[in-house]
């Protein structure tokens, strides 16, 4: 057991925030809610909590962190540093986390004093393509063909019909990071040694018509809404572009989605808001008949960049649905109340991205993250555009792109 696991500390009650109503919303009482992390997620729940009169507290060990530059409290210590996961405790009433790879340990350590949602159980699951994938299989919602490499042996056994396929690390990876395509066996072989021989899953290549998710959110008593499907779009392994119209993705398979979102959701017990990522396949191939034409990817347990529009395009946001669900207020199903479209804001469009131009087009909302060195695929922060129509709201938006030097799409 890790020194963080043992941590437990006593700290005194502050109500009870899984039940319903939990919180005096608006009483005179300071009420904190916490968030390991302090990305550009953590920031915008921040922003989210603040609104509805909470008050919030930041873990991060960066100084200058973009959630821990906008918040009441920032903790800025190692997320496994006993001190600082105790001050976090000691000042809030719940916590949650805003990116994946948060150890389950701290959660698990702040869950002894306090309520965290999601739970550090959800979490270590969503940390792990390997636990992941075994998860989906128990929901019986199908993922890509694939195929543990732990060993030499397993390595040795892969089917040939896996390749060609990405060769993905089991932990750790984000942005297409720690993912090595490869068409041969030899090629396989080479890269799990440049992966340095650490658990990974081989997925054999699908053909891809195109890429979703669907953000849920679930209750502690059991209530689960979810967002409209969004359609994204990768580049170099990074969201470039979510579209939410209802054109987007062909309604069946949507519900489809949502179906299988929610059955992920409901089947880990989760509490929170939880992203799940999705493969069209193409409808024509053999391998797109045979697996249903639909295929979940991976899940992320928090808000998801390409729920970001929901602030925007949305009555309640991913943000809102994150801060009800950790303070034990009522979910009810979102409404999106405008087709929107957002453009994900990269390190590469800096040092002078023209947002002015972009601020002159109707319906664009400019969202930037404070950070303040701009690098190559960093993300600095987002455009949503959004309006009546989905094809006003496209031509803005490529409009945008262009003006930013986004690739057209
Ligand atoms: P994220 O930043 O979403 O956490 P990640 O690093 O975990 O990304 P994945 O979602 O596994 O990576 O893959 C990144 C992208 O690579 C996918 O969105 C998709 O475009 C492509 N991709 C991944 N797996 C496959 C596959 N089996 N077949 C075809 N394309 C794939
Ligand atoms: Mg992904």
């Amino acid at each position: 057991m890790s020194e963080v696991s043992q941590m437990s500390v006593a700290l005194p009650p502050q109500g009870d925030p899984s039940a319903p109503h939990g919180l005096a919303l608006g009483s005179d009482t300071e009420v904190t809610l916490g968030v390991m992390g302090g990305g550009q997620l953590g920031r915008m729940f921040v922003h989210a909590a603040h609104r509805m009169g909470f008050f919030t507290a930041v873990l991060d060990p960066d100084p200058k962190s973009p959630a821990g530059r906008v918040s009441h409290h920032h903790v800025a210590t190692a997320y496994t540093d006993p001190e600082g996961l105790q001050q976090l405790a000691q000042c809030c009433l719940a916590i949650t986390t805003e990116f994946e790879n948060v150890p389950a340990a701290a959660l698990a350590a702040l869950a002894t004093s306090r309520t965290v949602s999601p739970g550090a159980a959800a979490v270590a699951i969503a940390q792990d393509r390997i636990q992941e994938k075994n998860h989906f299989g128990q929901c019986g919602v199908p993922c890509a063909p694939y195929a543990v490499i732990e060993s030499a042996e397993q390595l040795a056994a892969v089917a040939d019909d896996l390749l060609p396929g990405i060769l993905k690390t089991a932990r750790m990876g984000y942005d297409g990071k720690g993912q090595v395509r490869v068409s041969s066996r030899e090629a396989l072989a080479s890269a799990w040694t440049a992966l340095q021989g650490v658990p990974c899953v081989l997925e054999k290549m699908l053909p891809l018509q195109l890429e979703c998710s669907v953000i849920v959110a679930r209750g502690a008593d059991g209530t689960c809404v979810n967002l409209p499907v969004q359609r994204n779009l990768h580049r170099d392994g990074i969201l470039a572009v979510t579209e939410v119209t209802p054109e987007a993705v062909p309604q069946a398979l949507a519900e489809r989605a949502v179906a299988a979102a929610r059955a992920i959701a409901t089947q880990l017990q989760y509490v929170g808001v939880l992203c799940v990522e999705f493969f069209v396949l193409d409808p024509e191939s053999p391998v797109g008949q045979a697996l249903g034409g639909l295929v979940v990817n991976e899940m992320a347990p928090r808000p998801h960049n390409s729920g970001h529009y929901s602030l925007d395009a949305c009555d309640v946001s991913q943000f809102d649905l994150q801060v009800r669900t950790l303070a034990g207020l009522p979910l009810t199903q979102p409404r999106q109340h405008s087709p929107a479209i957002m453009l994900n804001l990269l390190g590469d469009l800096w040092p002078a991205p023209n947002f002015a131009a972009v601020l002159a087009l109707p319906g664009t909302h400019l969202h930037l993250y404070g950070k303040a060195q701009a690098s190559k695929g960093r993300k600095m922060g987002h455009l949503t555009i959004t309006g009546a129509d989905p094809a006003q709201v496209r031509a803005t938006a490529l409009q945008a792109a262009a003006l930013l030097g986004i690739t057209p799409f």
